[in-house]
């Protein structure tokens, strides 16, 4: 079911409300904008009804702090509200408003419009959730990692951090596809990438398909050494998943090889190059003979 979360000062207005959108919805109402900020946070509504006229915090306040916070930038607010010109209806909608109804309300009117935007919403978040997340996998896809990229290789320039990365290229690959089929594959990459999601615990650790069989692990704040010893968790976690892999030339099952590299950015230098690092990494990790991690040395 999902979640409305009601905004009004008005004990009478909130009843009302929660009386039109209790059936279908799961309703959260709150009298206070403050108190509203705070279970937007906590309780991530789908939709927010939202008076304008309250004491201590208005609407339009409220609605200036829900767009600034990550967490609720990106749910649609509906203003109802006694304030009914022109004026503030726009004010409302360039502020960020999905829409804006005058009271008094029609119920009928409330609800279909509640659902219209959720139905907006929903599917925008399945859009979202498409064009950022591996559809094989479920963990993020290459157009995530390069979001992810630009914004953590700008910080560890700023900072002047430590920045790792890691490719992780599975081992004779293609002679497992050969012998054991298509759909076999697809298995083990899921198995590889659930075991390296699985093997970061940091906030900002990221894991990420690159393509076919390789993926990418970025570790702000982490220097060579850590950044080695976790990928070399990796590699035995992968190798202990001990799944048969007679064709290997490596070992009786499937392995990885691992190339890594770790940086404080400088200006001028870019992620690419970094990644190209890394990469360099990898091509030595599979000449020396895969199911290893070669990191970049200074
Ligand atoms: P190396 O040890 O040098 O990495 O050899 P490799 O065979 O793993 O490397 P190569 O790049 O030659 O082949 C990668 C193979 O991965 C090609 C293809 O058969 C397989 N592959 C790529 N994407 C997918 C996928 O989405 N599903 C499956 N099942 N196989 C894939
Ligand atoms: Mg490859
Ligand atoms: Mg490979």
């Amino acid at each position: 079911m999902n979640r409305t979360l009601i905004v009004d000062d008005s004990a009478l207005s909130l009843m009302i409300l929660t009386d039109i959108l209790k059936e279908e919805y799961d309703v959260v109402a709150s009298k206070d904008g403050r108190d509203a900020l705070k279970i937007a946070q906590e309780c991530c509504p789908d939709i927010i009804l939202l008076d304008i006229v309250m004491p201590m915090m208005d609407g339009f306040e409220v609605l200036y702090e829900l767009k600034k916070m990550q967490e609720t930038n990106s749910i649609p607010v509906i203003f109802i509200t006694s304030l009914n010109d022109p004026e503030n209806e726009e004010k409302g909608l360039v502020l960020g408003a999905a829409d804006y109804i005058y009271k008094p309300f029609s119920p009928r009117v409330v609800k279909a419009r509640v659902k219209n935007h959720l139905d907006l919403f929903i599917m925008r978040k399945t859009i979202e959730e498409l064009a950022l997340v591996d559809q094989l996998t479920k963990i993020s896809n290459r157009r995530s990692l390069d979001l992810r990229a630009e914004v953590e290789w700008a910080r560890a320039l700023r900072e002047q951090t430590l920045l790792s990365v890691a490719i992780i290229d599975i081992d004779n690959f293609k002679k497992y596809n050969d012998y054991y089929g298509h759909i076999a594959g697809d298995a083990v990459i899921k198995s590889v990438a659930n075991t390296i999601s699985r093997s970061f615990f940091r906030k900002t650790d990221f894991t990420a398909r690159y393509g076919g069989e390789e993926f990418v692990v970025l570790l702000p704040s982490t220097p060579h050494h850590d950044g080695e010893k976790l990928l070399q968790k990796v590699c035995s976690n992968i190798e202990n998943l001990a799944i048969p892999h007679e064709y290997s030339s490596v070992a009786s099952v499937i392995t990885v090889s691992i190339g890594g590299a770790s940086i404080i950015p400088q200006v001028g230098y870019e992620f690419r190059n970094f990644m190209d690092m890394a990469d360099k990494m990898l091509y030595n990790a599979k000449k020396e003979g895969k199911n290893r991690v070669i990191w970049y040395n200074e």
